[in-house]
């Protein structure tokens, strides 16, 4: 029978889009090679992304005042959330989906092709396959260890902090700390390259932790469970026929995605146009913000950070989160323009139009590589 639809890659993207066609009463098939691997990274987004329809319990940690350091602290008015994966996981449950463990191979409009040759076809397919890795794709890259609570007396949680102390030399490429609960009793703390193509790797992300965690105090036993990060933030193509990292849901400067394709799953799963004008602007913006980011000198990001953090929160609310504000968008980034420094300012907007900026014998290129 034909289904009405059918997902390809259950990732959270593609697993909360068959979650929520199911409970509407579609018939689905979703494909994935490995439909039950267990979900280990940790996600975090911001609270006020959380659709209503998840239930409280995937909220693992709630920090209410996160604070971001550039050069100066900024205390952020926004409460922030890491989820309990596993919960997240078990909660997107599939019910009558015919869960189908191959490989797509072809995706197309109204049909599917798999690696096993069976060929399926279905009232909508849609692709959330993720992102592939590429050299010419810009990356994420973080190394984080699980530490009990008790031993990080005196850290509070950090959406990013860029202090210099993680024994990085000025004028390299530079990474920041991220620290987070997990829930009562265990701290994530992780060193991370916000974008780069190449990315710091994981090996030069754990000295540069080691070396921070130890200026702060935080002593480590060596045998912490860890965390590895490593995925594109460049790819994601906008369309009617993708969703997910595949479909340009994640912000390509901040890397983040679970909260915006979770946000979006019911709409989706409805079959509503979840990509007007103004939504596709504003992912253009956003890359545009990524080629920023690349293209500064290191030495510059502490600043950039405080220049955006000292913006009003509903600005910076515009830039990270949502999809659709356009309006909000260009506000955020004309003020954090505007506030920029002089020399910073002139590299930004090259940046951002593509253009080339001679680096007057600076090293070019922040965030490596741009
Ligand atoms: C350790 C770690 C921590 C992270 N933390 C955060 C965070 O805090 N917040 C956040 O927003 N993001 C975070 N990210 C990024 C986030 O994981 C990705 O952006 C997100 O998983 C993208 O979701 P997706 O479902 O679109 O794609 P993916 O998660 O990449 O899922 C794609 C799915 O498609 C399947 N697939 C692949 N090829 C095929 C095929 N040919 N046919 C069928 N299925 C296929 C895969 O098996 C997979 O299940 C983190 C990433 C890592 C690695």
């Amino acid at each position: 029978m034909k289904p009405d639809l059918v997902v390809c890659g259950l990732g959270p993207a593609g697993r909360a889009l068959a979650h929520r066609a199911v409970l509407r009463g579609l018939t689905v098939i979703a494909v994935d090679p490995a439909p039950e691997r267990r979900w280990t990274a940790t996600y975090a987004m911001w609270a006020d992304e959380l659709p209503g329809w998840l239930p409280p319990q995937v909220v693992g940690a709630t920090v209410s005042r996160p604070m971001a350091w550039g050069t100066r602290a900024h205390r952020l008015d926004r409460p922030y959330v890491v989820l309990d994966t596993a919960r997240l996981q078990t909660s997107l449950h599939l019910g009558d989906a015919n869960v189908v463990s191959d490989r797509a191979i072809q995706v197309g409009p109204g049909h599917v092709t798999l690696a096993s040759g069976t060929k399926i076809t279905g009232g909508r397919v849609i692709d959330a396959r993720g992102l592939t890795r590429s050299p010419a794709r810009a990356e994420q890259t973080a190394y984080g260890v699980i530490v009990d609570v008790r031993r990080c007396a005196g850290l509070d949680p950090l959406f990013m902090d860029w202090r210099p102390d993680n024994g990085a030399a000025p004028g390299d490429p530079p990474s920041f700390l991220y620290a987070v609960p997990l829930d009562g009793e265990r701290m994530l703390l992780e060193e991370t390259c916000l974008a780069g193509r190449p990315a710091l790797t994981g090996a030069h992300l754990r000295t540069r932790l080691r070396a921070r965690l130890h200026a702060r105090n935080v002593p480590l036993a060596g045998d912490e469970p860890v965390e590895h990060v490593r995925f594109p933030v460049q790819g994601g193509r906008p369309g009617p026929r993708r969703f997910g990292a595949a479909g340009g849901f994640l912000h390509p400067a901040t890397g983040y995605s679970v909260g915006a394709a979770l946000a979006a799953a019911d709409a989706v799963a409805a079959g509503q146009d979840v990509w007007p004008a103004t939504a596709r602007i504003v992912h253009r913006l956003r890359g545009a913000g990524l080629r920023a980011l690349l293209a500064l000198p290191p030495g510059d990001l502490p600043l950039f950070f405080d220049t955006f953090f000292a913006l009003p929160p509903d600005a910076q609310r515009a830039y990270l989160s949502g999809r659709t504000d356009l309006a909000g968008t260009v506000t955020a980034m004309s003020a954090l323009f505007a506030a920029l420094p002089g020399p910073l300012r002139r590299r930004v907007a090259a940046a951002t139009l593509g253009v080339a900026v001679p680096s007057r014998g600076r090293r070019a290129s922040a965030m490596m590589g741009g």
